[in-house]
């Protein structure tokens, strides 16, 4: 396609969709540094422990930047300056919160590609997947709590909503950018100040934001990110001066993050892990539903808390189930991220690697029935293949616990009752999926479902409007549309 049409059609793509659509002035240049410091009072600046940590390409196992460890000190210089700017910050006018935050949105659509590449190098996902959705969904958050700002007393009426103050945010790796984003625009738009940590394997986008933030002419302090590990994590969740502590990641330092801040006046939200049923009755479309067990499993390799990694066939369609999904695992590409046709990138670091392989290990003595792609894969980097386990039980580990690789397990069943007893019997509930022709079926287990997210014919749909989040160990408040921006206002 020539220039020129490319930009027609962009053109016309951002009339009917404009959040999806490239920014026709994204010039496309990346530009890393060797060396990251900490953003802090709206400059990058050294670490008090002159301490930095190599970040790699998962891919590739080449480092690509060093980036600066903060400790506590660091940490009580972010919360200072986030304190001083929350009082000039929450003072302005929800109209004028807005303006800043639609310009973060349109600075990054303007830099999606640069987002998008240094989201794969540095994490290992897919391009397609960095570049359709993680970039553009996490620019579309900001647009999408831009137009709150200036709303809250609509849309909360009779209720005098005020932000909290200074909100300490941790993230993980699988999505960086766009947890970033889930977590930093609907607390801008309440009118609170922030202090981010990225996940330590895959900080560079999150920095990458604080240059376009930096940038954007936020007002100095209002958004704070300081890189490290749980260490610097702990940090924030233990400074006597933060409001409000927002955490996505594991179940294991949620419950950690829940203790240590017990007895204090923090208010607290916990996005955790996940074991979600993906359900097949035997009226649903059968190849429509292999593409969403696909999508639910292999998206994001499977590091994903809310994937389909409990697959439920009915028992009359099972053996056609199974073949087809066979069939379609053998055409997907794993391999190097970088490619546009790879459909599963690299794993996001060899610990990850490991605990997935371990769990194979584990199905495998517990007697589960394995197949894998025959797939080539590279001999370099951190790599699995799209693994089934067949006849999987529920007393399985590999049932039970959370593997967070492209580790799907397979169970039948022959009635709703038998169904929604098994997809329940577990300690998460943070999502599940339905396939079925009937939507009285639907109803009925969305009702019954004890799950944050169902989604019914369908399978890993994101949208900024529609609010995401968990049962029991899947944590404890809701991120995305209003319900987004309750647990970041005192009503
Ligand atoms: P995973 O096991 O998937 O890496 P974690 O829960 O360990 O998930 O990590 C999620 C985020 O929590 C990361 O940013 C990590 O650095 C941070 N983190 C890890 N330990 C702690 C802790 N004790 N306190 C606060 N944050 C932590």
């Amino acid at each position: 396609m020539s220039k020129k049409k490319e930009i027609t059609k962009a053109k016309l793509d951002f009339k009917t969709d404009w959040a999806y659509a490239p920014a026709p002035e994204d010039s496309g240049h990346i530009s890393l540094k060797k060396q990251y410091d900490l953003f802090i009072n709206g400059e990058f600046v050294k670490p008090n422990s002159k301490k930095y940590f190599a970040t790699y390409n998962p891919a590739t196992e080449q480092k690509i930047a060093e980036i600066a460890e903060a400790d506590e000190k660091d940490v009580d210089k972010a919360v200072k300056a986030a304190r001083k700017a929350f009082e000039k910050w929450s003072k302005l006018s929800g109209k004028e919160r807005g303006k800043y935050i639609f310009r973060i949105a349109r600075l990054m659509q303007e830099r999606a590609r640069e987002f998008a590449v240094i989201e794969t190098m540095d994490g290992g996902k897919s391009i397609r997947e960095s570049r359709d959705i993680d970039v553009p969904l996490a620019a579309n958050h900001f647009f999408y709590n831009a137009g709150w700002a200036d709303k809250l007393e609509y849309a909360f009426p009779n209720r005098n909503p005020k932000p909290l103050g200074v909100v300490g945010q941790i993230i993980p790796w699988n999505f960086p950018l766009l947890m970033a984003a889930w977590k930093i625009a609907p607390a801008l738009a309440a009118g609170n100040t922030v202090v981010l940590k990225p996940a330590e394997t895959t900080s560079l986008t999150a920095l990458k934001l604080a240059e376009l933030i930096r940038d954007s002419g936020l007002p100095n302090g209002v958004v704070n990110i300081v890189t490290g590990a749980g260490k610097t994590g702990a940090a924030i969740v233990n400074h006597p001066d933060i409001n409000k502590i927002a955490f996505t990641g594991s179940t294991d330092v949620g419950k950690l993050i829940q203790r240590s801040i017990s007895g204090t006046n923090k208010k607290l939200t916990l996005e955790l892990g996940g074991k979600a049923a993906n359900i097949i009755f035997a009226d649903a479309a059968i190849d429509q539903a292999v593409e969403g067990i696909v999508n639910g499993i292999f998206f994001n390799q499977g590091h994903v808390c809310c994937a389909g990694s409990r697959l439920f066939v009915q028992e009359s369609v099972a053996d056609i189930v199974i073949r087809k999904l066979k069939d379609r695992m053998e055409t997907l590409i794993v391999g190097d991220p970088m490619d546009k046709n790879t459909d599963i990138g690299a794993i996001n670091s060899k610990e990850q690697l490991l605990k997935i392989n371990e769990y194979i290990k584990i199905g495998k003595n517990e007697g589960a029935e394995i197949y894998q792609s025959s797939c080539a894969i590279p001999s370099k980097g951190n790599f699995c293949r799209p693994t089934l386990f067949l006849d999987a039980s529920q007393s399985h580990r590999i049932v039970q616990e959370e593997i967070f690789g492209p580790v799907l397990t397979v169970q039948t069943f022959r009635t709703i009752e038998e169904v929604i007893e098994k997809a329940n019997n577990i300690p998460y509930g943070l999502s599940a999926g339905v396939w079925t022709d009937k939507g009285s079926k639907i109803f009925n287990l969305t009702n019954k479902l004890r799950a944050g997210v169902v989604w019914a014919n369908t399978y890993n749909k994101f949208d900024p409007a529609s609010p995401f989040g968990g049962y029991k160990e899947s944590g404890f408040g809701r991120e995305g549309g209003l319900h987004g921006l309750m647990p970041y206002l005192n009503l």
